[in-house]
């Protein structure tokens, strides 16, 4: 049976706890762009989405990229002359820096201390930190063990792997009544930590598994892809599709306490820039806008000028403007089922325009229609009742002309979208109203 939009709003609160869950559930793995851990965070995802798995081989050309070698690590640790572990990879997967080489030698402090990395601003957290391209390897530990490191004989160990074997990215795509598409778009390729990224990939595998539930009129197609280099090859292996694609979103840091931001498209005028910004001014909280820069997530590759697509990005704080960003202080106390719960109600109150955004036509133009006379008031079965706003009324027949949408009426009137629709339909059923067929 079809759900409406009304029954996954009652269900935010609980749909919170369940992200924040599957967040939980998600956390330890230890990700990169390629490799089993990716894999196994598809396959998590796979028990609530319905979601295809890709594999792309090594060496693939995707634009101007190559599918790197496939990286796998079981374990790695770094043990005194005593024999003690001091550092270890099962307590925090960031300690390894991710893509290492094996490595299985006893080595110096001084050849030590130029493979670790440590973030003196933050003394207590470990960073995060990454050599995709670049043959290396290394340790990240928190500054405060940095300063306490011995001369001494360390055994070093890095059981990793660096093969030809493929990148895996995940796709789920539920087809509506329209060919057109919107695309959310994430990447599940960071290992523990939580508002980079994991809250995007279980916002999306939420907001996929009720969006499965409507009957709708856009397609929607949602991308589990690594960041940069998958979806890059993404817009590499499905360029005749991307046409297709009307409006899009990056979710990415969608579960921190700060206010909601909105990273505009390249393009900064889409009608997602538009319906973005309705639903923040109309959410009731602090909320921030910034335009498109090439700087941050995936918008960079969609947003490239030979796609220039219509993708922005809603987020909560923006990285790297939180100091737990990129460290092991993002953590599942920073990210919380209550952000998540927020930042979700706002991507479905995007839906929900976009779904319902239409163009209508007054069919009583000359001067205002005599409402009582009608019998509008009468067949809506009191206006109070179904909680119809009478100066949307006023709003929508002025501006229904065939060229401003319900949006534009919402953007103009300051009066929520939600309402400007419940009056559009009343309108609609009173004959006074209809929506304008492409011939008009
Ligand atoms: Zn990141």
């Amino acid at each position: 049976m079809k759900s409406n939009f009304e029954e996954i709003i009652t269900q935010i609160p609980k749909i919170g706890d369940e992200m924040y869950q599957l967040m939980i559930e998600l956390f330890p793995i230890c990700r990169s762009i390629t490799g089993n851990g990716l894999r196994k965070t598809l396959k998590i995802l796979s028990k609530h989405i319905p979601l295809e798995i890709h594999e792309v081989p090594t060496g693939t050309k995707v634009f101007d990229w190559t599918i790197p070698r496939e990286w796998n690590i079981n374990d790695a640790y770094i043990k005194n002359s005593k024999g003690e572990k001091i550092v270890d990879f099962k307590k925090s997967n960031l300690h390894v820096l991710n893509y290492s080489v094996p490595v299985n030698k006893k080595i110096s402090l001084k050849e030590l201390k130029s493979h670790l990395f440590t973030l003196p601003e933050h003394p207590n957290a470990i960073p995060y930190r990454t050599s995709y391209y670049k043959e290396d390897w290394g340790f990240c530990i928190t500054h405060n063990q940095f300063l306490h490191l011995k001369e001494d004989q360390y055994e070093i160990v890095i059981d990793s792997s660096l093969e030809d074997g493929s990148l895996t990215y995940g796709e789920y795509y539920i087809k509506g009544k329209k060919e057109d598409e919107v695309l959310f778009s994430c990447y599940p390729c960071h290992p523990s930590m939580c508002n980079d990224n994991l809250s995007g990939v279980v916002l999306l595998t939420f907001l996929a598994k009720h969006l499965g539930t409507l009957s709708l009129d856009y397609s929607y197609r949602f991308l589990f892809v690594p960041e940069t280099i998958g979806a890059i090859t993404w817009l590499s292996k499905n360029e005749p599709k991307v046409k297709k694609i009307k409006h899009g979103l990056v979710a990415t840091c969608v579960g921190d306490p700060g206010i909601s931001s909105y990273k505009k498209s390249r393009q900064g005028n889409a009608i997602i820039d538009q319906v973005a910004i309705n639903v923040l001014k109309n959410s009731g909280n602090n909320y921030k806008i910034t335009d498109f820069v090439p700087i941050g997530s995936d918008e960079r590759q969609y947003c490239s000028p030979g796609f220039n697509l219509p993708i922005g990005s809603l987020q909560r704080t923006i990285a790297p403007d939180f100091p737990e960003y990129h460290t092991s202080a993002d953590d599942a106390n920073f990210v919380q089922g209550k952000y998540l719960a927020d930042t979700f109600s706002k991507y479905l109150s995007i839906i929900y325009i976009l779904e319902n955004n239409k163009k209508y036509v007054n069919l009583n133009p000359k001067c205002e229609p005599h409402l009582a006379k009608t019998g509008f008031y009468r067949m809506i079965g009191g206006a109070r009742k179904l909680m119809i706003n009478e100066l949307a009324i006023l709003w929508i027949l002025n501006y229904s002309d065939g060229k401003h949408s319900l949006l534009d009426i919402s953007d103009i009137s300051g009066i929520k979208f939600e309402q400007i629709k419940k009056a559009a339909d009343a309108l609609v059923n009173c004959n006074l109203l209809k929506e304008r067929s492409i011939n008009d």
